[in-house]
């Protein structure tokens, strides 16, 4: 079966938007990263700036690397990551599948922290068999009752004399503590609770 062009994945005709575009906002907090040309889109409900990316036709698949627009959408909207349909969804909980990390709870895979968006019934199938990275990682799959958002993760900036500059990548910012003024957010997560492991998709 050939592999599939998951919706979630990047194309390396992505390009990243330019630090050029980012700009200094003072408000009540302090200043904050910001766009010089701001677009609604830009900040999330937690008003986390989120990157930009452009997107041209074509493109190789990169199958390692997720586009963050449309991580963003699948991981709020529920939707599948590779044909970003409905996630599939029964008395148990949606559809996840989930592999133990290093930084993983003791609790795992109940109170997982993750960024990988739910799947269809059949595309957590075609994962299972395809997928190399999960035949080589202890993974589960998972019926989940509660995924609740938990928070963003991207690069953080510091703002200099010469203007922003990348200091730290992944980093985790949790909705529930203060927001990172200089965080440019690339994936949104959420944390797995009220998890069942079941046998196959
Ligand atoms: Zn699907």
């Amino acid at each position: 079966m050939p592999l599939l062009a998951p919706y979630v994945a990047s194309r390396d005709s992505d390009l990243p938007g330019r630090t050029s575009e980012l700009t200094v906002e003072f408000g009540s907090k302090g200043p904050r990263i910001a766009y010089r040309n701001t677009r609604s889109t830009d900040r999330d409900h937690h008003g986390n700036l989120w990157v930009r990316v452009r997107e041209s036709p074509g493109g190789r698949v990169l199958y390692d690397c997720m586009n963050p627009q449309r991580q963003r959408v699948c991981m709020e909207r529920m939707l599948c990551q590779v044909c970003g349909g409905p996630a599939d969804r029964n008395e148990q909980g949606w559809l996840f599948l989930d592999w133990r990390r290093a930084d993983s709870p003791p609790t795992w895979p109940e109170r997982s922290i993750t960024s990988m968006p739910p799947l269809c019934a059949e595309h957590a199938r075609v994962s299972v068999r395809q997928c190399p990275f999960l035949r080589r990682n202890e993974h589960a799959v998972l019926r989940v009752r509660k995924p609740r958002l938990h928070g963003v993760s991207g690069t953080v900036y510091t703002l200099t004399a010469r203007g922003w500059h990348a200091s730290e990548n992944d980093c985790l910012s949790a909705y529930d503590e203060p927001r990172i003024p200089g965080l440019l957010a690339s994936r949104l997560h959420r944390e797995l609770r009220r998890v069942t492991v079941v046998d196959r998709p």
